[in-house]
């Protein structure tokens, strides 16, 4: 009861209200009172600031899209239960962000000893060099402060991270400088652990650290205190542990010892957006899209087939199902045909840049890194996968558009032996000469969004999207060198590659079909 009291007091200090106090007298006069600041540990702050912030209303984290009613909830519990807690999810699932995020349900600025290592609670010194100066000084004992993301510590796992990396060792060097005995407590040298006392420690993919480290971190969880080998004293740190792993990893036999497992509170699944329009919405906040320069309109379609590529190849079997396909992908994708599209317009000194889809088969570098393949997929070469996921990508989104029977002109128009060349080089000028001559095509536009007063650059782009779309569906057929033709009528142009290769199988599949019975 009285703990509430003093919680709702708190919020009534503006944040410019803060005395800032620079010694211990003045601290305990001020909001960060004995009472209020000696047992408050890290994790009741975080509870009391994110109880604040769910009083308020509004989001509990900013910037972090389509986890509100699974990850969201799941998160706030276990921040409310004190629980140290696993975030388990693929790559490229926000989990750093998240863990990242809680630094800001930290209190502003947080007090302690000026000068310590280990940032020491001003009321409650561990250490030997602070419980030295508070014997001596008293309340005149300097207070510095830290802000927020000062007091997040985060820790890549891997293999090579030892004890004395992670809780601390003796310092031969402050030994000697300062004439202490090897054993006496000033001559230690805190690691990463004890240095993130009264914060946040973050250890991403933690099944990679070794049994040995893991036994180290479940000392802390059990005992709450670590011990630094060769000293004879405890250090009992206040620190939220929070921790990220693939799921696999996690779950895998013999990875993670069973006393950490059993002391990690909480265990919250990440996953990747649920829909087209969530990953556009987080591609279009993580993206570099305003730059200056040239005048950009990424047109919807651009932007949907981007993002199909990760949903198709997140299904795709030749894609590795271990790793999943991090939303990096789509981002990565969006910078670099934006980029293209800028190279497009200051080659031919145009104020506008519009991406087409041949700027996302242009934009490959960043989608093949990123596609971890299976057996099945590396034989068929990352490059030609890819290609056949933007190929199913842009017959997605186009299917968004167009019916099945939609564009017959259009089709004709090629099937009586017409034949364009668009590549991502080709100029607006050239490119919308050439959309002209098909009958039939620029009156479409308007449904991707186009319409006839519309700049050249929009209406050149919304027209190769058709072309790219009648393509990715087989209606129309297209080399390698972006001469958009009747696949049915020059098989000798397409011969060469492997995606076209089936192109033609399928047109002499259809061709045979056709053929009557008798
Ligand atoms: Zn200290």
């Amino acid at each position: 009861m009285g703990l509430q009291k003093q919680s709702r007091r708190w919020q009534w200090f503006p944040e410019a209200m803060m005395t800032i106090a620079h010694t211990l007298g003045e601290l305990r006069n001020s909001q960060f009172s004995e009472q209020r600041t000696l047992r408050r540990g890290v994790k009741d702050e975080l509870r009391e600031n994110l109880l604040a912030r769910l009083k308020a209303g509004g989001p509990v984290f900013e910037g972090i899209v389509g986890y509100d009613d699974t990850v969201i909830p799941q998160l706030v519990n276990a921040v409310l239960s004190r629980h140290n807690f696993i975030l388990l999810g693929l790559r490229g699932q926000a989990k750093s962000r998240i863990l990242r995020a809680l630094t800001t349900l930290l209190d502003e600025q947080a007090p302690y000893i000026a000068g310590c290592e280990i940032r020491d609670n001003p009321y409650a010194p561990l250490c030997r060099h602070c419980k030295d100066v508070l014997a001596r000084e008293g309340d005149r004992t300097p207070i510095a402060w830290m802000k927020r993301n000062e007091r997040y510590v985060e820790k890549l796992a891997t293999p090579d991270v030892t004890i004395a990396d992670l809780i601390g060792d003796i310092d031969p060097i402050k030994a000697a400088r300062g004439g202490h005995e090897l054993g006496n407590e000033l001559v230690i040298h805190y690691g990463l652990l004890p240095r993130a006392n009264r914060g946040i420690f973050a250890v991403n993919e933690l099944p990679d650290l070794a049994g040995k480290i893991q036994v180290g971190l479940f000392n802390i969880m059990q005992e709450g205190d670590v011990q630094i080998k060769g000293f004879p004293v405890r250090l009992p740190l206040d620190v939220a542990l929070v921790f990220s792993a693939n799921p696999e990893d996690y779950t895998a036999r013999g990875k993670i010892i069973t006393p950490l497992k059993d002391r990690i509170g909480s265990e919250i699944r990440t996953h990747y957006p649920a829909t087209i329009e969530e990953g556009m919405a987080i591609t279009a906040q993580e993206s570099w899209c305003q730059r200056g320069g040239a005048e950009l309109m990424v047109p919807a379609y651009v932007r949907e087939t981007a993002e199909q590529i990760a949903f198709i190849a997140r299904a795709d079997k030749r894609v590795d199902k271990r790793s999943g396909v991090s939303q990096r992908l789509p981002i990565s994708v969006v910078e670099n045909v934006i980029s293209n599209a800028e190279r497009r317009a200051v080659h031919e000194g145009s104020s506008l840049a519009v991406p087409r889809i041949s700027d996302i088969y242009a934009a490959m570098p960043s989608i093949t890194g990123k596609l971890e393949l299976g057996y099945e997929g590396e034989i068929k070469g990352a490059d030609a996968v890819a290609r056949e996921i933007i190929q199913a990508s842009v017959a997605k989104t186009f299917d968004r558009y167009f019916g099945p029977g939609d564009l017959k002109q259009v089709v004709q128009w090629f099937e009586l032996g017409g034949q364009v060349t668009l590549t991502d080089n080709t100029t607006t000028h050239d490119g919308l000469k050439s959309m002209e001559k098909i009958q039939g095509l620029l009156e479409k536009t308007g449904k991707v969004g186009a319409g006839k007063d519309d700049a050249p650059e929009i209406i050149v782009s919304a027209a190769e999207f058709i072309l790219e779309g009648l393509h990715a569906h087989k209606r129309i057929g297209r080399t390698e060198d972006r001469v958009f033709t009747s696949g049915d009528k020059q098989p000798h142009l397409i011969e060469r590659d492997d995606n076209h290769a089936e192109v033609d199988a399928e047109w002499a599949q259809r061709k045979k079909n056709r053929r009557p019975f008798n």
